[in-house]
């Protein structure tokens, strides 16, 4: 693969419409700063950060494979789904899903409810172990619409309960700790036939953060398309098994920094894990076929 020539392409960032805190125009300040040729937005649960790039009237959808060039800096848009499956958390990306149509976007909606609800569960548990912290404070991190366990632990550094967000999710809000509570969620085979027939390119994100590879072909059945090999969760060892697999079962190979912002405390720097602008044409292609 030629991972340069064309321009460089950071095909997995965040951004205030999820946990992010950069906002999606400040994004994209930065990528051209960063003197790259495309980033793709995966907010998680959400398309409300990359929908608010495109300058349509409101009530539209923009057509999502017209390529979105700001600034000189191409935008891709993409969604990160948080899936689970037997006490694993595993992520899928979505690329060139349509926006604003038919079930998928009713998905999102369940997701955002979900989360909100979830959030006031959350905050009940820890009050009731002396941990007091505001709903609303909660929301206002947030700023976009999908609030999740990353402002719940913004909003517990703040009061001084702990002394950073790797610390809330250690010690209350990760998987199995005191303040867990669980919330309406898909398994990865949901979320990859969700994507892929709404018309969306699906992808495994960072399979190496989740030691379930075993689950691979299940997903390509389901209409997977592509492993993203290159991240900054990933050593050279579990680059290369993904490099394999997706020669083997004929995926397109993605890569990203999962970049979250400074402060975040999230993912590489942005431009800090990239891949070359043929993956971006190799999914938009992708993309084209299913329309
Ligand atoms: P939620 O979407 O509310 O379930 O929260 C999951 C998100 O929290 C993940 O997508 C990450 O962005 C973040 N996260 C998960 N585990 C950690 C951790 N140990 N430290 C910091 N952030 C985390
Ligand atoms: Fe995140
Ligand atoms: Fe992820
Ligand atoms: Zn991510």
């Amino acid at each position: 693969m030629d991972r340069g020539t064309s321009g460089w392409c950071d095909l997995h960032t965040h951004t205030t419409g999820s946990d992010g805190t950069l906002s999606p125009a400040g994004l994209v300040q930065y990528a051209r700063e960063k003197g790259l040729r495309a980033i793709a937005i995966c907010d998680h649960d959400t398309v409300s950060g990359v929908r608010s790039l495109y300058q349509v009237p409101a009530g539209e959808d923009p057509e999502v494979l017209t390529p979105l060039l700001l600034d000189g800096v191409e935008v891709v848009p993409g969604v990160e789904m948080n899936c689970y499956l037997d006490g694993h958390e595993i992520h899928i990306l979505g690329y060139y899903v349509p926006f604003g149509k038919g079930p998928f976007e009713a998905l999102l909606q369940k997701m955002q409810v979900s989360r909100e609800n979830r959030v006031l569960q959350t905050v009940s548990l820890l009050a009731s172990m002396d941990l007091p912290v505001e709903v609303s404070r909660v929301m206002e991190l947030s700023t976009g619409d999908s609030v999740g366990r990353p402002h719940v632990a913004q909003a517990m550094v703040e009061r001084g309960y702990v002394a950073s967000v790797k610390e809330a999710f250690e010690k209350y809000l990760g998987l199995g700790k005191p303040a867990y509570v669980e919330r309406y969620h898909l398994s990865p085979e949901e979320a990859v036939e969700a994507i892929s027939s709404a018309g969306g390119v699906a992808v495994w994100a960072h399979p190496g953060t989740s030691n379930c590879l075993h689950l691979l072909p299940n997903l390509v059945r389901k209409g997977l398309q592509g492993i993203e090999a290159f991240h900054p969760e990933h050593d050279s060892k579990m680059t290369d098994k993904c490099l394999d697999l997706a020669s083997r079962y004929g995926l397109a190979v993605t890569g990203g920094s999962d970049f979250h912002g400074p402060g975040s405390g999230e993912g590489g720097d942005l431009g800090g894990t990239v891949v070359g602008y043929d993956v971006v044409k190799v999914l938009r292609k992708l993309a084209l076929t299913k329309r």
